[in-house]
């Protein structure tokens, strides 16, 4: 007899979300989880600590909502856009009734996060050409209310078509938000949605300091939104969500020597990912995907004993569920060669 019989049957059935560290993975070259290689330093100044930090701390909304080009009353901040998500179902999905639909092959935790709270989970898989099936999509709103659209979708790499995303949002009118999540945009600035957002009041992008930033562990996000949909989220999320330091942190961050670092390091980050494409790309039975991201979508002839074998000599990277494909966070240029060095041996 244990406690964990009290549990709810759905979380007493779950499988908890194993990341390569918890599965034993060690190594000197971690490129399995779409962090940045730049371990950028902070000043923090934890003088405060005996205070509760502000729910929304104003100054940490107004970086990022002029960083995002948003007024401030459009910007929540959570730990990481993983509560941005989680925020969005306990808001607007009633358990055991209403559902939410994303397209696989797409990121995990919209269906793990619904799943958690007894949210049904509709599919419509991305085309062969990793976009959106609108038509399908448009038969299956039933139930619907937060439609998940990724882009840079992760693991592909591919951005989502613009006029889809419009189109779902017409379609989605007093029905359904559409969330469009854009962890990823940093590294490609001009395909953002933001400017969408005041022409559709149902448009919802979730924004992440982890990736481009460079902050992974800082669990900083952002849920952008019509102040309404903000205000609802409010009324949802904890008390004191963001830690004193980490307002402090981002807040560098986002200043202009901050955002300046940034830039530095996407074009970095993007010379090293072109590097990658090329060097895999001449490898025979290769095929490298087009990637807008700091990751790339590779296709081997036996992606599994490459991953084994690569696992064993301690370069960690993330096999998708995509046929034979295997997902390579982009690295400095030192991990980036002796990744590359490592397969073509292999191959
Ligand atoms: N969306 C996507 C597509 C992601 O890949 C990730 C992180 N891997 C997240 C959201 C969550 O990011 P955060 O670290 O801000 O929770």
């Amino acid at each position: 007899m244990t406690v964990s019989k009290l549990a709810r049957k759905t979380v007493r059935e779950l499988t908890p979300y194993q990341s390569a560290r918890r599965l034993g993975g060690s190594g000197d070259i971690w490129l399995n989880a779409n962090e940045s290689p730049f371990a950028n330093e902070y000043n923090i100044k934890c003088n405060r600590l005996n205070r509760y930090s502000t729910c929304q701390p104003e100054e940490l909304i107004q970086a990022y909502a002029d960083y995002a080009n948003v007024k401030k009353e459009q910007v929540l901040t959570s730990r990481g856009a993983d509560e941005g998500i989680e925020l969005l179902i306990r808001t607007f999905c009633e358990p055991n009734q209403d559902s939410i639909l994303y397209c696989p092959p797409t990121y995990g935790m919209y269906a793990i996060s619904a799943e958690t709270f007894d949210i049904n989970t509709k599919t419509v898989p991305l085309t062969a050409e990793w976009q959106l099936d609108i038509a399908t999509i448009r038969d299956n709103l039933d139930t619907v209310k937060l439609i998940f659209v990724c882009s840079p979708n992760n693991p592909t790499g591919n951005l989502i078509n613009r006029q889809d995303i419009e189109a779902l949002l017409d379609m989605a009118t007093g029905k359904a938000l559409v969330v469009v999540d854009e962890a990823y945009i940093d590294f490609c600035p001009e395909a953002s949605t933001v400017d969408l957002l005041g022409q559709y009041p149902n448009l919802v992008i979730l924004r992440t300091l982890s990736k481009a930033f460079a902050l992974a562990g800082l669990r900083c996000g952002f849920t952008l939104a019509n102040p309404e949909i903000i205000e609802l989220l409010l009324k949802v999320i904890a008390p004191y969500p963001v830690p004193v330091p980490v307002t402090d942190i981002a807040v560098q961050a986002l200043s202009p020597a901050g955002l300046a670092k940034t830039k530095f390091q996407v074009l970095d980050l993007s010379a090293n990912r072109a590097y990658l494409q090329a060097g895999l790309g001449m490898l025979d039975g290769v095929t490298v995907y087009d990637g807008y991201g700091n990751y790339l979508l590779v296709k081997f002839p036996d992606a599994d004993a490459l991953f084994g074998s690569l696992w064993e000599h301690g370069i960690i990277l993330r096999r998708s569920p995509i046929e034979n494909c295997i997902r390579i966070s982009i690295g400095n240029r030192d991990e980036c060669e002796k990744t590359l060095a490592f397969i073509r041996e292999q191959l």
